[in-house]
């Protein structure tokens, strides 16, 4: 238990002015759909309605690639990369002056606290404009050959677990590159992105450079599946990245994936405990285990085992639920009234199967979607928690003996996007980064990120980079 109680610590929600309906942001503008529907985008920490929202059409979608084309033929593929960069610089800043609005507007209508929207999300979001504008003039330079060219229109479909800095790692390089964009924010969290839309506009960028489309599945399929798109970028379930990757298979388009993880976070018995809890902690219960490369599945050696648990759950004790405005609060609330059922429905499978499950004394707020973080101990390979990506804050502990037994068990899985390894010895990290089939390996830390840095997957995780050097192929013809 929390040794002193904190005394609520809300952010002022006035810095953010919302309107009651948004329109599409199609060539420059805000205009309605062309068939009149339209959905409500609501606070999964209240169930609040914050605002209505368009459901983009086949028709719009229609409209938003030809603004895009127009703007790519006629205009930004036309501008030499250091104008582009400008673009791209001004963009950077004036995130960083809305910053304060942003992280309060993506709290609101993701439900993640408010010291991660502010203190991680919105500072990548400029970090990987400012990344990416210093490439626009430089791209010759990238190990692409001397005059690299871009592929045209990009049609980009995110997810809603990190609403503005998955725009961020789509947007940025796309334009950089020379590309022009139709993007489709998730269902649930259209509110930066649409607000992202009027920076483009303070920005002066070219109409039909960047144009955003809101709606459901329905909508993402129309954009990758529409003919004058010239490459797909999309992350998100590994289900649906499938059903894309079939759609595209038999056209010219470019696709990169990126998709789900059920990442193995390793602590051998000569790590630091206490450092190897916080990163436990972080792996799994950073943004309510919304995140594809989460540290879901613990591998502890078993000589620390019941030193590790016992620390861990002293250490979850003190972990504030709750509003997720509050400056104090860990853990936020669940995206959706759908990945809660899934959450549950998971970890009741989980208990079915024979794990153990404990939680922390802790109180949820009657209104709105909330799960307590959980941890399973005693879980085999073969349990579902221990195969399936939950996407919530489950941690399944499974151990293991020696490095190989190790890597054998984190290497078991279908996905590959991340690990982790919590060691003392340097030898013992490189020897299980090198083996581990994952396209990021932290050692000693966990769930960090770097524009400089390329991120993806490895099997079911998907394919392609995004970040980096690396991450700028995906947006140029090469
Ligand atoms: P989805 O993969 O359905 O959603 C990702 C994006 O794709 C959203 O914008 C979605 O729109 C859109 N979309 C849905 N269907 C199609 C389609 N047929 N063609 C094109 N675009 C489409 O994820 P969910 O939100 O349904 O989450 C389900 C599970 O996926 C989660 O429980 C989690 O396990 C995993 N997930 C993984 C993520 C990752 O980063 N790897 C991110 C999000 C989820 P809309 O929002 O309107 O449905």
């Amino acid at each position: 238990m929390p040794k002193f109680e904190y005394a609520p610590a809300p952010e002022s929600r006035a810095i953010v002015s919302l309107r009651e309906s948004y329109g599409l942001f199609i060539d420059g503008e805000f205009s309605p759909g062309v068939d009149g529907r339209a959905f409500k985008t609501i606070s999964p920490a209240t169930e609040e309605v914050l605002a209505e929202v368009t459901e983009a059409g086949p028709a719009d979608v229609d409209r938003a690639v030809t603004a895009a084309r127009k703007a790519y033929e006629h205009t930004w593929s036309q501008l030499p990369g250091r104008e582009r960069a400008k673009y791209l610089f001004r963009i950077a800043r004036i995130v960083q002056e809305r910053a304060r609005e942003l992280a309060v507007l993506e709290s609101l209508d993701n439900g993640k606290p408010i010291r991660e929207s502010r203190d991680v999300d919105i500072p990548l979001v400029a970090a990987h404009f400012f990344y990416h504008a210093g490439w626009a003039d430089k791209l010759e330079y990238a190990g692409y050959g001397p005059a690299p060219r871009p592929l045209g229109v990009a049609g980009q479909v995110i997810p809603w677990n990190f609403p503005l800095l998955m725009l961020a790692w789509k947007i940025a390089p796309a334009l950089a590159c020379g590309n022009t964009v139709v993007l489709k924010p998730a269902e649930t969290t259209p509110l930066t992105a649409l607000t992202f839309a009027e920076i483009c506009q303070q920005a002066d960028l070219p109409p039909g450079v960047v144009n955003i489309v809101t709606g459901a599945g329905e909508t993402g399929r129309a954009l990758v599946e529409h003919p004058g798109i010239d490459k797909v970028a999309f992350t998100g379930s590994t289900e649906v990245g499938r059903e894309i990757a079939r759609a595209c298979a038999s056209s010219r388009k470019k696709v990169t994936l990126e998709l789900g993880g059920k990442a193995a976070n390793i602590v051998f018995e000569d790590a630091p405990i206490d450092q190897a809890v916080e990163g436990i902690v972080n792996g799994i219960f950073f943004n309510q285990g919304h995140v594809c490369c989460a540290g879901s599945r613990l591998l502890v050696q078993e000589s620390v085992y019941p030193e590790i648990i016992a620390s861990l759950q002293r250490r979850l004790a003190t972990l504030r639920l709750g509003d997720p405005l509050d400056k104090n609060t860990d853990v936020g609330a669940i995206n959706s009234a759908a990945q809660l059922a899934k959450i549950r429905e998971l970890s009741e499978v989980g208990e079915a199967e024979g794990a153990q499950r404990w939680s922390p004394p802790c109180e949820l707020p009657v209104k709105g979607f909330w799960f307590p973080p959980t941890v399973f101990t005693g879980v085999s390979q073969a349990h579902r928690i221990a195969r399936e990506e939950i996407f919530g804050p489950v941690l399944s502990v499974l151990t293991f003996r020696t490095p190989a037994e190790a890597l054998e068990k984190a290497n078991n899985t279908p996905y590959g996007l991340s690990a982790g390894v919590w060691t003392e010895k340097g030898s013992l990290i490189l020897w299980m980064a090198s083996r581990l089939r994952a396209g990021v390996v932290w050692a000693n830390t966990f769930n960090k990120f770097d524009p400089t840095s390329p991120f993806g997957g490895y099997k079911e995780s998907g394919y392609g980079r995004e970040g980096g050097r690396h991450g700028l192929e995906a947006y140029l013809d090469v």
